[in-house]
């Protein structure tokens, strides 16, 4: 008779894990949990040495009618420099809004600004990312898109020229990474910090004013920037917010999704609570196969008692749309543009 009752196990540890998460004992409030949660992020992602080359070089400026696209390359790290687009509404009074579009999995930050990946324009109907950085230039937002690490250009060399068939480089950048005590999502968080620098420092920019939203794995990478940095005043996240156990746990989720150690401390919402009070509003499908309406649905009722904590309800927003894994904007995109505008 076989013993081995690896599925059950499993659901045991996480069962233990959710009855032992710090907040359900010793934290005597939402503030002293989120500041322990912040405290610990960090170390949880890996730590990264910072780039002394603040230079920052124009690749290229297109005129797309209603905005000026620009594509600029710049650095987070030592031996690593990276593409994004900035697009600048023509029609604003500087100083403006602005917000970081992060891209999930696909060929890079040309996906969501309406370009192929041979960088020629995408004529055909959006795909799951809905050319979004577009709709939210034409919000009058200024928008920055920057090339993720592992997709597109970036992914590895060696795959690349080994592995063509193969859309990114997450696994064998993460694998690495991990045995290094590194995760691809800390690298990832590492540059978006640095894109917070740039994009503050832009003369058309209000510093005071920008915000963030992220697709899928954009999302991820969305909230982490957000939980790290109070500079973020607004966020969308759409096609991830979730509960471990209806997420990652249940189905099969790219390794880039996986932080060591980070269900021990809590489940996905409390971290993505770290953003409570500032503005964040959740978006999903109805019919998202990876993300699951059911655990979308007990990921929202948790935030929204996190929000209720802070006295901030008001902050917190939701949409779930009749889709699959992709983004709807419906309501988020006006909801972005509208709490950037209204920020003491
Ligand atoms: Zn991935």
């Amino acid at each position: 008779m076989n013993r081995w009752q690896g599925d059950q196990l499993l659901q045991q540890w996480y069962a233990e894990l959710i009855s032992n998460h710090p907040e359900r004992s010793s934290y005597s409030n939402i503030i002293e949990q989120q500041t322990q949660l912040r405290n610990i992020l960090p170390q949880l992602i890996g730590t990264f040495a910072t780039q002394d080359d603040h230079s920052i070089t124009l690749l290229e400026t297109v005129d797309c009618g209603t905005y000026i696209r620009k594509r600029i390359e710049c650095s987070a790290s030592p031996y690593s420099y990276f593409a994004a687009y900035v697009l600048i509404p023509k029609q604003i009074t500087a100083p403006a809004p602005a917000v970081i579009a992060v891209h999930g999995h696909g060929y890079g930050s040309r996906e969501i600004v309406g370009l192929l990946p041979d960088g020629k324009p995408d004529l055909n109907t959006p795909g799951i990312h809905q050319h979004y950085a577009i709709q939210l230039v034409n919000r009058g937002l200024i928008t920055i898109a920057p090339d993720v690490i592992g997709f597109g250009e970036r992914r590895l060399a060696e795959d690349m020229a080994n592995h063509a068939d193969i859309a990114n480089s997450c696994d064998s950048l993460s694998s690495r990474m991990l045995l290094m005590g590194k995760t691809l999502a800390g690298f990832r968080v590492h540059e978006m910090l640095k894109v917070i620098d740039i994009v503050s420092d832009m003369p058309e920019v209000n510093s005071e004013r920008i915000g963030i939203m992220g697709f899928s794995g954009g999302a991820l990478i969305a909230y982490l920037t957000a939980a790290l940095d109070q500079r973020i005043r607004a966020t969308v996240l759409t096609g991830f917010p979730n509960t471990y156990q209806n997420s990652i746990l249940h189905i099969h989720h790219c390794i880039c999704n996986y932080i060591p150690g980070q269900a021990l401390y809590a489940d996905l919402p409390q971290w993505i609570g770290l953003i409570a009070p500032r503005p964040l509003f959740v978006e999903a499908g109805r019919h998202d196969r990876i993300f699951p309406i059911q655990g979308v649905q007990k990921a929202i009722a948790q935030l929204q008692q996190i929000y209720q904590q802070h006295d901030a309800e008001q902050q917190f927003a939701s949409d779930i749309f009749e889709g699959a894994h992709e983004i709807s904007g419906r309501y988020a995109y006006d909801w972005i543009q509208k709490k950037l505008a209204i920020l003491d």
